[in-house]
This record gives structure tokens, sequence and C-alpha cells, in this order.
């Protein structure tokens, strides 16, 4: 039986002319879009691109690829919570692409061979940036490659901000954050004021003859909770507790500890026994039980096998606040 193209169907009917014999006129285009592990990347970075450099051999090239975006990619490759491989599609078949793994790869080896970005010529523009954490840091990175000279202040002895004093060693290696931030801070035109904090941006630009300022002093202030502590009983928030031990000391919080919230910062300190929170029994509670949603589920299990090992109870009072 012979068909006739009227029985193919309504889209090769649309799509084919007849002539001498019948051709096609429409054809399926090749769109290139970006995958959803570049949506989901806070860096934007290319991810696809310099993952198929890396997969061809060419690391150099790579990590060019990868620094056009994210100048600390041994730092992120560390201490990034790698949404890119939440949002990676291959998670569904089996695995999510390593990302981050690579991404820190790169950064390692940068750091070990050198590597150094290209800047244009000066531009003969002169730019303040206030603090020296990782967006004061990227901006002085992107500004410095289009040939801007830029001064950054930061009211702490150690670049870094919350890099250095908000993630524990344990996460982020300080030699690994020193080497990468030694690297954005000996780029040509770039200076680090330490110790000097800036009150006044205006009067600051008027004073040095800066064209521009970017104010990048972060969120290193912690909400305050309302919590009734009786008897002398302390009470520390996060941010306090996370600068305490970055900079070498070890809080003495007593032998039991409540912990309010679920989010991968209160699970930290619960996960290091011998370390900062010698506590015999922690208390756990979180706005949404069970407590440990809100902390990624590879950060939670080795904090709970650890605390078990250590010899400590962590219980849920799972309290319903708010
Ligand atoms: S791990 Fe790297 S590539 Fe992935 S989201 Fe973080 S910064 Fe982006």
């Amino acid at each position: 039986m012979s068909l006739k193209l009227h029985d193919l169907g309504q889209i090769m009917q649309e799509t084919t002319r007849r002539g001498v014999g019948s051709r096609r006129w429409q054809h399926p285009a090749y769109v290139s879009f970006m995958p959803p592990c570049n949506n989901a990347c806070p860096a934007g970075e290319n991810i696809q691109g310099w993952l198929a450099l890396a997969q061809s051999g060419e690391y150099e090239a790579a990590w060019r690829l990868l620094t056009q975006e994210n100048p600390l990619p041994a730092t992120h490759g560390r201490a990034c919570y790698h949404p890119c491989e939440t949002a990676c599609n291959r998670g569904e078949l089996d695995e999510p692409v390593a990302v981050h793994a690579v991404e820190r790869f790169l950064g390692d080896m940068a750091v070990e061979k050198g590597w150094v970005v290209a800047c244009s010529p000066p531009s003969g523009k002169k730019i303040l940036v206030v603090g020296a954490g990782p967006a004061g840091i990227a901006c002085a990175y992107h500004l410095a490659r289009k040939g801007h000279a830029v001064e950054i202040r930061d009211a702490s002895e150690e670049p870094g901000g919350m890099m250095a004093h908000g993630i524990p060693a344990y996460r982020l290696a300080r030699e690994t954050l020193r080497a990468e931030l030694s690297r954005v801070l000996a780029m040509p035109g770039v200076t680090l004021r330490s110790n000097t904090r800036v009150r006044d941006v205006a009067q600051a630009m008027a004073e040095g003859g800066f064209d521009a300022a970017f104010v990048a002093v972060g969120a290193s202030v912690a909400n305050h909770l309302d919590v009734p502590v009786e008897d002398g009983h302390r009470l520390l928030n996060a941010i306090d507790l996370l600068h305490d031990v970055s900079s070498g000391a070890r809080p003495l919080l007593g032998r039991v500890v409540a912990v309010i919230g679920g989010g991968n910062v209160p699970w930290m300190p619960p996960a290091r026994p011998g370390g900062w929170v010698r506590a015999r029994r922690c208390w756990c509670s979180a706005m949404t039980p069970p407590i440990w949603k809100p902390c990624q589920q590879k950060r939670r299990k080795p904090a709970w096998k650890a605390r078990k090992s250590a010899g400590s109870v962590l219980r849920s009072i799972s309290a319903q606040m708010g």
C-alpha cells in the first residue's frame, strides 16, 4: 500500500512542500540556552564552558574562563553550597556533576602554578571599595581587570570579611583563602588599607579623589533575638561565636547548650567533637520541625554522627517559634 502525503500527519503536511518531490522547508534549529547549573550559580559562571575545557585537559584555559566571573574558585570550591549541583538535571538520572570539586581542583592548581589574570591598560579612574569581604574583593578584581585603580579600605586587620571570620578553618583552609586574596590584592592598581574604617563615604571620596565608590560592608552583625536568660546563662549569636572561634578563642558554654535554628550554621559547632562546643547535651530548636530540615543533608549527617561519637546527646525541642 503506498502512503500519500496527507496520510503522514499534520506536522509533515505543514512543513512539507510539494514540487518535483516532497522536500522539508522547516528544520529543527539548535538553540543554545543556559543550563540549570549556570542559572543556579550565584557567581553566574559559564560552568558548561569551563567543565568542557577541564574535561579535555585544558586546565589553564578552564581556569581562565571560570575566573572571568569568579575571582576565588578555590574558595568557592570549598565554601559554596554549590546550588549548581542541586539544579543539575543529571541528578535525576544518577548523580549531579561534581561541579564544585572541579572548581576547587582548578582553583588549587592556579594557586600552585601561580596563574594570574590579564588586566587592561590603566584607565585613569580611581575607585574606593569599602570592605574587603567577598563582595569588595570581587568588585576590586573586576575593576582591576578593566584597568581601574582600586583602593580597598577595611576595618579589620585581615581581608576576607565573613570568609575569614564566618567560615571555620576546617571548611575553608586559611592558607587557601589567603593565597586567592593575595592574587587579587597583587593585581595592578589594587591597594588595601586595613584597620581603616570608613565612616563618611562622601568625605572619603572627596579627600581621596575617587571617581566612584562601592560599599560592600556585608552583613556581619547578627539579628537580635529576644530570649530571656536567667541566672547568668550566656546567650551568644552564631556570628560572634564563629568570629571568636576563627580568631582562636574557645568559648566556654557549659554542659547543656540550646541551639536555636536548624540551618547550616547551628550544625557546625556540634559537628566538631573536641572542638568548639564541649557540652554534654545539645538541644536544638528550629522554626520548622524537623529541626534538621533547613540544613544541607551532607552537613547534618556528619554532624549527627560526630556528636554521637563524642558522647553528647543531641535532642530536639522542636520549638514552634513565631
Ligand atoms: S560551587 Fe561554584 S559553580 Fe557551583 S554554585 Fe558555587 S560558585 Fe557557582
